[in-house]
């Protein structure tokens, strides 16, 4: 899998021949200061590459071919300095399918008043040659991001920022691969869906094997590979328990898994308790540090949960916070004061730990197996979101909540597992109904890195529903946003 800082994004500029070369000399000279005060801003998580200025429907075909092709280009985007007819940009633009962003801004910030004339116009018609350009974006029906600034503004360069990692996720589902352990927990709705509809909307190679598989290969473990992975949990977490033997069954797990993972290029995968034959524990600690990894997980068999947790690590690589696999548990309904609490059984990843995890071994009281080892922490105070995708049958549809996240408001001595809490936004009773309405799952994906921004680009370029739930939601509008979503995805 390619890292962030690999992708590039291509930075085209549209005009056309009737300028006369002086003016075209000129644009690609104001376009190339653009890119170049674009990468200096340092706010950008990815390289942005200068194209030359195309002028005619074959350069303009050529360039989008191109695109199409790279697998290091992420996205491209447009700018009209001039006047660019959009009928030239039709053939181009009809067959890409990556993610496209249209920067509506212009080179110089004020009008020279003294200097201005009909020659200045000409040169200087953004606001004009980019209302062209809209147009025929939208009557292809392309989803696309639109951008709105003075190019050396901060506010301008941090929303394409964020849409460069919407669109290296993009890029990161097109190559997913990804491992199912066993299947969906018997009789669970919410964690099913159509894999085959998740590889052509998505890209996700959703692969099962038996549990078998991986016993085969744990058996054949050596004790110095159990040494080394256990030397890499006493340097990252506190080792909290007497029973060694337990932690090193864990350790003997995660390095059958990295073998899994190394030789068929899985980023994410699944378990379930249910079906654990030949295996002493349930992942836990393995678990929790392959996500802390980078890998993605979804317990009982949830391989949407566990490719969403693999996709926005891999969008938010570089930023502070963290992303975890998350299930809400239970509630704290103290009027005023209404919190969620969010845990697993085990599986809760480390990144968002505000403590030095400990390593802690106790009964699970679920499957039947022996006591396994987990990481227990708590998590750290801010804004974050919640996203669940789940299949509604014919269409995917992401579900995201703004929340305001904490550490547990007081201490659980009797809990053993780690634990984060969370007011949802615009508060429990309103989201809680907008989620369940929504048909939002148990389990999602808490990012304190990503924003709900982050995601509804992610979700346009896979041109599936998103459903925001926010400090504006009001339940009367979302029902309407349903039903309507509804309709038009029959439609579709
Ligand atoms: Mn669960």
């Amino acid at each position: 899998m390619l890292k962030m800082k690999d992708y590039e994004f291509w930075f085209i500029t549209g005009s056309q021949h009737l300028y006369g070369p002086e003016t075209l000399a000129q644009v690609e000279k104001d376009s190339t200061a653009i890119v170049d005060g674009l990468n200096k801003s340092g706010n950008l998580p990815c390289r942005l590459v200068f194209k030359p200025v195309v002028k005619t429907p074959s350069e303009i075909t050529k360039i989008f071919k191109e695109a199409q092709f790279d697998d290091k280009c992420a996205g491209v985007i447009t700018w009209m300095h001039t006047f660019s007819p959009s009928k030239m940009w039709i053939n181009g633009l009809k067959d890409f399918t990556k993610p496209y962003l249209h920067f509506h801004t212009q080179f110089n910030r004020t009008i020279p008043w003294n200097e201005i004339d009909m020659d200045f116009m000409n040169l200087n018609q953004s606001a004009h040659g980019d209302r062209e350009h809209g147009f025929i974006v939208s009557r292809l029906r392309k989803n696309r991001k639109v951008v709105v600034g003075y190019w050396e503004d901060e506010e301008p360069q941090k929303k394409i920022a964020g849409w460069m990692r919407s669109a290296v996720g993009y890029m990161v589902s097109q190559n997913f691969k990804m491992l199912r352990l066993g299947d969906n927990m018997r009789q669970v709705a919410v964690t099913e869906g159509d894999k085959v509809e998740a590889e052509i909307k998505l890209g996700w190679d959703i692969e099962y094997r038996g549990i078998g598989d991986l016993v085969a290969v744990m058996n054949k473990v050596t004790d110095a590979e159990v040494d080394k992975k256990m030397d890499e949990y006493r340097s990252k977490y506190d080792m909290d328990t007497d029973n060694i033997d337990a932690v090193r069954y864990q350790a003997k797990t995660e390095v059958a898994l990295e073998k899994i993972f190394e030789e068929n290029g899985y980023s994410a995968f699944t378990t379930n308790f249910e079906d654990l034959h030949g295996m002493e524990q349930l992942p836990g600690l393995a678990a929790q540090n392959l996500m802390a990894n980078g890998y993605g997980f979804g317990g009982e068999g949830d391989w949407k949960v566990a490719a969403m947790t693999a996709v926005m690590k891999a969008m938010s690589e570089g930023l502070e916070g963290g992303t975890a696999f998350m299930e809400d548990y239970t509630y704290h309904l103290e009027k005023g004061n209404e919190h969620i609490l969010g845990a697993h059984m085990l599986e809760v990843c480390p990144s968002i730990s505000s403590t030095k995890p400990k390593i802690q071994v106790h009964e699970l009281g679920i499957g039947g197996k022996s006591a396994p080892a987990r990481l227990v922490f708590d998590s750290a105070k801010g804004d974050a979101i919640v996203a669940s995708l789940i299949d509604m049958g014919g269409r995917l549809r992401l579900i995201v909540n703004d929340v305001k996240a904490c550490p547990p408001l007081q201490k659980m001595p009797r809990l053993p597992v780690a634990g984060v809490m969370w007011i949802p936004l615009p508060n429990l009773a309103v989201s809680a109904e907008a989620w369940i309405l929504s048909g939002g799952a148990h389990h999602s994906v808490l990012s304190y890195s990503l924003t709900a921004e982050n995601m509804r680009d992610w979700a346009a370029m896979m041109d599936i529903e998103f459903i925001h739930i926010g400090s504006d939601t009001k339940i009367e509008e979302l029902e309407k946003e349903l039903l309507w979503n509804d309709l038009a995805y029959k439609l579709k």
